[in-house]
């Protein structure tokens, strides 16, 4: 969590500083929404009233099924791939945990209805806290909230008062659950600040598909503002400001106008291809993990999917997917992105995404351990269901295969003798699929770097992954934030691993990409021209920026800028001279390109 804060003298103006969860500016009054308020009372009720006190929880429980019901039934097109979240609150309401439980402790403890609910709330909390998936952990915040919506029709005090509000607000609060942010009425909604949070909250994905501004993890910001006070958000950088003087309103009152109008000639602009002014073509594709941002990725002008994450269909359930589940999953998705292609990567569990299905025990340092590739080659079923899946999906369009966390020759050709295995039994079962599959490795390991060359010949294409190639050459853990200031992109090491990786590729006439969050940042853009990348993909959102900058770039200059990085000593140094390049050649741009070279920790 990052916080910044600086009182200035100016009356009172606070400038706090958050994680920028969904890009925009936002101008107006604040409007506090601060539920922690909530108070549960303990009563004790009666022998004679235990029955109609489990009836009346009965009935709050049933109501809270219609509400949800009815959002769901209203729910906006731009929401509807988020009808998983309410369906799973649905469920919730049935859960033995919350309601046989509650049931139980009013029959035997003679309490109120509220304060069984809250210490059923509780006992799940401390179950969820021993849970070593982070994705299964973090859904103690959506039974908080139906536990939430249960206490509020028992105590009457139901729903956000936003309604009362007829001009738009600046909604600040300690979280919004997902509900909240779905239920808010989106027009009377000018942004979200929020105290909790992070960029993959659901709440900042609901707020990034609303197109609505908002920065998240901002420390303690609901006790220096009030409702009725003005504000300024700036989702871009993630700084806000309460009870903003002249100056920074007329500052950020152009940086609004700006952003939207360059928004706007972007999007418009998102279908036209990625071609340099002197004719360098790029491939700008999309990294997703459900087939749910298949659609704000083909409107943002993706050329294809260049990374299917496919753990989420894994992690967050008891069982593994069936052969048909993913291959149901894959076909959804390269038959909406035909004729366009699709590039499914294997599972990539173990690092920070782990398995309740596939329990393996604790390791010291998962990172280094038993991690995507090496996991698969160790549970050979595992990895068969998923290859059949793949491989049956891959007769229906334009597919190709990735492989994480290669470190070298060897892991390739023990995945080709699995590969050739699984063709036999597709042939034997009469099952039609593509004999000519591309298959690709990430470049993600720093030996993979140093065998590129070798690696080359064995498969079709590279994809770059920077998150983990940075991880792993610059002994970064990736998820420590004691250390995240450390990870730097443009490190003259991590810069020369690319420059490798993508002349191995060439000298043996192979495709390379880029897949790792550097390739999203726009500021990074003329490296990926400069170094030859064929394609980069990145999330839906930076695809039309990254594809405008693209089109202003001369390759000539930008494969200049390269030979100037490849010689800098520092990060610092190569810092300045891309500052240097961005200055000269897309002064224009600086909306999209500063941000990012701001803050070399943003990743
Ligand atoms: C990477 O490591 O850069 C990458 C794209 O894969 P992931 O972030 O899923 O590890
Ligand atoms: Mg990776």
């Amino acid at each position: 969590m990052t916080e910044k804060m600086t009182e200035k003298d100016n009356g009172g103006m606070l400038h706090m500083k958050g994680i920028s969860a969904s890009p925009g500016v936002a101008i107006g009054r604040v409007f506090v929404l601060d539920r922690r308020n909530r108070r549960i009372f303990k009563t004790y009720i009666a022998e004679h009233e235990v029955e109609s006190e489990v009836q009346r929880l009965r009935a709050a429980v049933q109501k809270a099924g219609e509400q949800i019901q009815a959002m769901l039934r209203s729910m906006q097109d731009e929401l509807r791939e988020h009808i998983a979240i309410l369906e799973t609150h649905q469920l919730m309401l049935k859960d033995s945990m919350i309601l046989d439980k509650s049931i139980d402790m009013i029959q035997r403890k003679m309490v109120n209805a509220e304060w069984a609910l809250d210490h059923s709330l509780n006992h799940v909390r401390r179950l969820f806290g021993h849970i070593q998936d982070t994705y299964i952990r973090e859904r103690i915040h959506d039974v908080e909230d139906v536990v939430a919506r249960i206490q509020d029709i028992l105590s009457g005090t139901q729903g956000i008062p936003m309604e009362q509000h007829t001009n738009p607000v600046v909604v600040v609060a300690h979280d919004l659950s997902p509900a909240d942010t779905i239920q808010l009425n989106r027009k009377n909604v000018l942004a979200f600040v929020t105290e909790m949070g992070s960029r993959t909250s659901h709440t900042a994905i609901i707020a990034r598909s609303l197109g609505i501004p908002a920065v998240v993890a901002v420390a303690g910001v609901t006790k220096y503002v009030f409702t009725g006070e003005d504000i300024v958000v700036d989702g871009i950088t993630g700084d806000i400001f309460i009870r903003p003087d002249e100056d920074i309103i007329a500052h950020y009152t152009d940086k609004q106008a700006c952003y939207i109008q360059h928004r706007q000639a972007m999007l418009l602009q998102s279908h036209l291809p990625a071609v340099t002014a002197d004719g360098f073509s790029v491939s700008v594709q999309a990294n997703i993990e459900l087939a749910d941002e298949l659609d704000v990725a083909i409107a943002s002008g993706a050329e294809g999917v260049g990374l299917l994450r496919t753990e989420f269909l894994y992690v967050g359930r008891n069982d593994l997917p069936s052969e048909d589940e993913l291959f149901q999953a894959y076909f959804e998705c390269v038959k909406r992105m035909s004729p366009k292609p699709v590039t499914i990567r294997t599972l990539d569990v173990g690092g920070d995404k782990f398995l309740s299905s596939l329990p393996v025990s604790p390791q010291t340092n998962p990172a280094l351990g038993l991690r995507a590739i090496r996991l698969c080659l160790k549970e050979i079923d595992l990895f068969f269901t998923q290859l059949r899946a793949i491989y049956r999906v891959s007769a229906f369009g334009k597919l190709r295969i990735l492989f994480p966390l290669i470190s070298g020759c060897s892991e390739i050709q023990q995945i080709k003798v699995h590969l050739n295995s699984v063709k036999e039994q597709l042939r034997a079962e009469g099952i039609p699929f593509d004999e000519d599959v591309k298959l690709g490795v990430m470049i993600e390991v720093p030996t993979a770097v140093m065998m590129a060359d070798l690696l080359a010949k064995e498969v079709d294409f590279f994809s770059i992954g920077t998150n983990d190639l940075i991880q792993y050459s610059m002994a970064i853990d990736r998820v420590n934030e004691h250390v995240a200031h450390l990870y730097d992109p443009l490190h003259p090491g991590i810069l020369r691993m690319i420059h490798r990786s993508v002349e191995a590729g060439r000298l043996q006439g192979i495709q390379v990409g880029m897949c790792g969050e550097m390739a999203g940042e726009p500021a990074y853009t003329p490296i990926m021209v400069g170094m030859g990348l064929d394609e980069i993909s990145m999330n839906a959102d930076s695809i039309p920026k990254v594809k405008h900058i693209i089109r202003r770039c001369n390759a000539g200059l930008c494969r200049e800028l390269v030979n100037r990085l490849l010689t800098a000593c520092t990060s610092q140094e190569a810092r300045e001279i891309l500052e240097d390049f961005l200055s000269r050649y897309l002064p224009d741009e600086r909306q999209l390109t500063h941000p990012y070279l701001c803050d070399a920790a943003r990743h």
